[in-house]
C-alpha cells in the first residue's frame, strides 16, 4: 500500500486501514508468492512507466518513472482485494507481500527502506515466455505514456493531434482481444500484461473516450 500516515501506535492493531487506502506494489522478493500460488496473474495489474498515479502521501498525482506491479483494488475504491471488510483482516496475511510486512503506520522508516528495494517487473514474471515479452515490449513502444503526454500537451496548445491519440488508443483496444485469441491468455491477465486499458486511463489527461452513432471512438474533453 503506497500510503504514509503518521500515528501514535507502537504496534499494529490490524485495524486494516492501510489495506483500505491502497494495495501494495510487489517487490522482487514477492515473486515467490506467485510461484507458490498465493498470488495469480489475475490478482495483479501493471502501472506502466509514465502513468499518472495518485500519491496519497502528498495528495497529488505524480508521473511514475518505472513500472510497478500491484495487487488489484476493489471496484470503485482503493481497497486491496485481499482485505476482508467483515473481519477487517487480510486473506493472505501469513503470506502477505514485502510492503505489507514493512508498513507500520506509526513509523514509516521501515516502509521507505523497503520501498526502495527492487520492484517486480513483467520482464521478470514472463521469463521463459519470449513471445509474450515481445508483445509487451511492442505495446509499450506503441502505447508509451510519454508519447501520449506529449500529444496531449500539443492538443492543449491548440494543435490537432486527436487522430494520433486515437490511433494509439485503437492499437491498445484491439490488441487486447487479439492477444487472447492468438495466445489463449485469460482476459483477467490483460491488465498485468498490457497495463490498464488506455480508454480508461486517458482520463488522467482530462479526456474521455466515447463511441459515436457509427461505432467510432471519439476523444472528448471532460467538462
Ligand atoms: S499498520 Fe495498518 S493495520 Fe496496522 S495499525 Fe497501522 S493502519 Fe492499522
Ligand atoms: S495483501 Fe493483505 S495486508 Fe497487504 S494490503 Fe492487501 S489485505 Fe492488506
Amino acid at each position: 500500500m503506497d500510503i504514509l500516515t503518521f500515528g501514535s501506535k507502537a504496534e499494529c492493531s490490524r485495524c486494516g486501514q492501510c489495506c483500505v487506502k491502497g494495495s501494495p506494489t510487489l517487490h522482487f522478493g514477492d515473486s515467490q508468492l506467485i510461484k507458490d500460488g498465493t498470488l495469480t496473474y489475475k490478482d495483479l495489474f501493471t502501472i506502466r512507466e509514465g502513468e499518472l498515479v495518485y500519491n496519497n502521501m502528498d495528495d497529488e498525482f505524480i508521473t511514475i518513472d518505472c513500472e510497478l506491479i500491484k495487487i488489484r483494488e476493489k471496484a470503485g475504491c482503493r481497497t486491496c482485494i485481499f482485505h476482508s471488510e467483515d473481519a477487517s483482516s487480510c486473506d493472505i496475511y501469513e503470506n502477505r507481500p514485502v510492503q505489507c510486512r514493512a508498513y507500520e503506520c506509526w513509523d514509516t522508516e521501515k516502509f521507505m527502506t523497503a520501498f526502495t528495494e527492487d520492484k517486480l517487473t513483467r520482464a521478470e514474471l514472463l521469463k521463459g515466455q519470449p513471445s509474450l515479452i515481445e508483445v509487451v515490449n511492442a505495446h509499450d513502444l506503441k502505447c508509451s505514456y510519454k508519447n501520449l503526454a506529449g500529444l496531449f500537451s500539443e492538443i492543449a496548445e491548440g494543435k490537432d493531434y486527436t487522430g494520433e491519440v486515437l490511433e494509439i488508443l485503437g492499437y491498445d483496444t484491439y490488441l487486447r482481444p487479439l492477444l487472447i485469441e492468438k495466445t489463449g491468455v485469460p482476459e483477467e491477465y490483460l491488465d498485468l500484461l498490457l497495463g490498464r486499458p488506455l480508454i480508461e486511463t486517458v482520463i488522467m489527461y482530462g479526456y474521455k473516450v466515447e463511441k459515436d452513432d457509427e461505432g467510432n471512438y471519439c476523444l472528448l474533453p471532460i467538462q
